[in-house]
């Protein structure tokens, strides 16, 4: 057997000399392992791959030839036009590149072409490619025998310096290498193997760059998803276990003198969904073990007061307690209704944010060090230098994905690990919770307290405004308020969207002149959109005219509509959570869509009018906007790198992979032991960088 090291450079590979290495360094592969994990784009088998012969005119085709001829032919026009003529066992059939004379270049007579495209009628059958591949150069062996075989055609990504044919010689040269040197890396017991259903690494390889099927395509996948979801928990896993080596977390007392109390006063009875949760964590607190936590629901599930609950077990067992919220209004907010659910029992919220006078500060900071306050509730100040606690036991971070890691993180004690829950404010689907926060347990609460209306949700196309604003005007007209949100602050000339400031001044010009309107965009200073807010809590301004400012947090029960304008603009989630501003109070509320109903959202507007269980619509949006954006969106950098897993597909794998490497940490928390080794060499070789954040914490 040839063994080879995976880390070693490509260089060292058959076909591969100094300046080919180079530029396969350009497109990101360095080592070995690298080459061998670079996957395919795409793969057609006979099923897609149709004969020439039998192409029709207006299909949508994918074919393979041998370039006969080529050449560039000049119209009248003056548009070059480059043509070749692809041939298969079948027949001929003419390509055409309009305007796309440089193409010439890329083809040689012999050479046997992959091409997808509409086959079109011009002087015959011709097909003008989508997408073309060049699988390999004249006269090459391979190629003709797949030609007539019925095999599955691979293509890889390439780049201009590295073709197609080229990587397909350097793999084909070396895949025996570098399958029997993935084998020696195997760190499954092939009894797991077995349980799991997967292929064996050298198996999953092997499918991924010489499949024999599509299943087995699949299946390879599969297997490749697990070892990535597995690695990347088994790291969120080191994680975890390195926050409770540092300290042990706190084992709060309960003597009910305050839980109790407030469960009396609440004016409703907690939801089956909350009571579970709660539970959830009270066990963490109850334990020795650090509490990490996501606490996740629906909005209006009711996630405040069961963060409340959690606050006051802090407080009976003689810690203090501090609510993190991403905005001042929202940290505001938070401090009202936690108060008012503590007037009852005697307690006081303090609240500390950026903008309070300096006496105002002094004096929560002195409260917060000597212990008098037991309950704050701030933003970011709370993390800031010179701020002192007496006794922090829990920190309750809202909104966490405002928030990064080391923010997070700088919330404590000086002495102490303080256990953390982290709320969301939007539902995430349950697989992306756990690849982003697989160092968090997760606690989600099932339903809504009952009796609430659901919001009515209508579209009504552009030309049918007049009688939005009639509905809207209804409305008002009975004493509520409304919200009307923009895509944009400004008017841009580049694309044809309505803006929150021309908005506002045609509503308060020619739509709602006998109105009181208020405009709040993310331009204005915090101190400008706190009044503007203030003012529409109050009840004194009507509508409020808005970008998704206002998407977060903001509670004002009288307000019953909301007109989305563009909606097609915003993702699910968003529309989600703007939605969840109005039917908070107990009359019936309405969400109107303005947006063209056959337009290139009809779709997601259509799923969004269907349903209002925010965990549907998290996943469909994942589902529509793909993992990466998500990813992308929480500028963690510590989000995994996810090449083969799908999160939409995959729960199951990552179920699995959560499982086992938590168990793989608990017994062998420093990966010692035969099984540990393997995976600690394959971490260190291929997550080097993020082993590092995470053993910095
Ligand atoms: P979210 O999960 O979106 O943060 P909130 O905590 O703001 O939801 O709760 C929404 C509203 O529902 C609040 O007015 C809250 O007092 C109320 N609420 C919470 N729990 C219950 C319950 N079990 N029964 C009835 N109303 C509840
Ligand atoms: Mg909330």
């Amino acid at each position: 057997m040839s063994f080879f090291r995976l880390d070693k450079p490509v260089q060292f590979l058959k076909g591969v000399g100094p300046s080919r290495a180079e530029s396969l360094g350009r497109m990101g592969i360095v080592t070995a392992r690298d080459l061998l994990y670079h996957s395919p784009r795409r793969y057609d088998d006979a099923s897609t791959i149709q004969n020439i012969e039998s192409l029709q005119v207006g299909a949508e085709v994918t074919i393979v030839g041998r370039v006969r001829s080529k050449g560039l032919i000049s119209t009248r026009s003056r548009l070059q036009i480059f043509q070749a003529v692809l041939q298969d066992d079948s027949g001929m059939i003419t390509c055409a590149w309009p305007g796309q004379p440089w193409i010439e270049r890329k083809f040689q007579e012999g050479d046997v072409v992959l091409a997808t495209g509409t086959v079109r009628f011009f002087h015959g059958r011709q097909l003008q490619p989508r997408e073309f591949i060049v699988l390999g150069q004249s006269g090459s062996e391979e190629v003709r025998e797949r030609l007539s075989s019925g095999h599955i055609f691979v293509s890889y990504p390439a780049s201009e310096e590295v073709q197609q044919w080229v990587l397909r010689s350097i793999f084909k040269k070396n895949m025996g290498t570098l399958l029997d040197s993935v084998e020696e890396e195997e760190y499954l017991k092939y009894s797991q193997v077995q349980e799991l259903s997967l292929l064996g690494m050298r198996e999953a390889l092997e499918a991924l760059h010489k499949p024999s099927s599509m299943e087995q395509v699949e299946q390879g996948r599969r297997r490749l998803a697990f070892d990535e979801l597995f690695f990347s928990q088994t790291l969120y896993a080191m994680g975890r276990h390195h926050l409770n080596q540092e300290s042990t977390g706190i084992l709060f007392q309960r003597d009910n003198k305050l839980i109790g109390p407030l469960h009396e006063s609440l004016p409703f009875d907690l939801t089956k969904g909350q009571v579970k949760v709660l539970r959830e964590i009270y066990e963490d607190m109850n334990s020795t073990r650090r509490m990490n936590r996501l606490l996740q629901g629906d909005v209006g599930s009711g996630k405040t007061i069961v963060c409340l609950f959690a606050m006051l077990l802090a407080v009976e067992g003689g810690y203090q307690a501090a609510l993190m919220a991403p905005t001042e209004l929202l940290a505001e907010q938070h401090a009202i209704t936690l108060q008012k659910f503590l007037d009852p029992l005697g307690i006081k919220v303090h609240l500390l944010t950026g903008k309070r006078s300096d006496a105002e500060r002094r004096t929560v900071l002195e409260n917060l060090r000597d212990g008098q306050a037991r309950i704050i509730v701030g933003t970011h100040a709370l993390i800031q230098k010179g701020v002192i606690f007496e006794r922090l036991g829990l920190v309750v971070v809202d909104e966490q994905h405002r928030f990064g890691v080391k923010q997070r993180m700088a919330l404590r004690d000086s002495d102490l690990t303080p256990d953390t829950l982290l709320m969301s404010a939007t539902p995430i689907p349950r697989s992306l919770a756990m690849a982003m926060y697989g160092d968090f347990d997760l606690s989600i609460i099932e339903g809504l307290p009952t009796g609430r209306i659901p919001v009515r949700t209508l579209l009504h196309s552009p030309n049918e405004r007049p009688k939005a604003y009639e509905k809207l005007e209804s409305e008002l007209s009975e004493g509520r308020q409304a919200y009307i949100v923009y895509p944009l602050i400004d008017d841009s000339d580049k694309i044809d969207l309505r803006s929150a400031k021309e908005g506002y001044r045609k509503l308060c010009r020619d739509v709602f002149p006998h109105r009181k309107i208020g405009l709040i965009h993310g331009q204005l200073s915090v101190e400008e959109r706190d009044e503007i807010m203030n003012s529409f809590i109050s009840g004194e301004t009507e509508i409020l005219v808005a970008t998704t400012v206002i998407e977060v947090g903001i509670d004002v029960s009288n307000a019953t509509i909301m007109l989305i304008e563009n909606p097609e603009r915003f993702g699910l989630s968003q529309l989600h959570q703007l939605r969840g501003r109005v039917g908070r109070g107990s009359s019936e509320s309405f969400c109107i869509l303005i947006a063209d109903p056959q337009g290139t959202a009809a779709e997601r507007i259509e799923v969004f009018m269907r349903t209002s269980d925010g965990f549907v619509l998290a996943k469909e949006d994942l589902r529509i906007r793909g993992q990466g954006d998500f990813f992308g969106a929480q500028q963690h950098g510590r989000d995994p790198v996810l090449k083969f897993a799908d999160l939409t597909r995959d729960e199951d794998l990552l179920v699995e992979a959560q499982y086992r490497a938590r168990s793989l940490i608990q017994d062998t928390p420093d990966l010692d032991g035969t099984n540990g080794e393997r995976v600690k060499e394959l971490l260190s070789s291929r997550y080097n960088e993020r082993m590092r954040l995470f053993s910095v914490g």
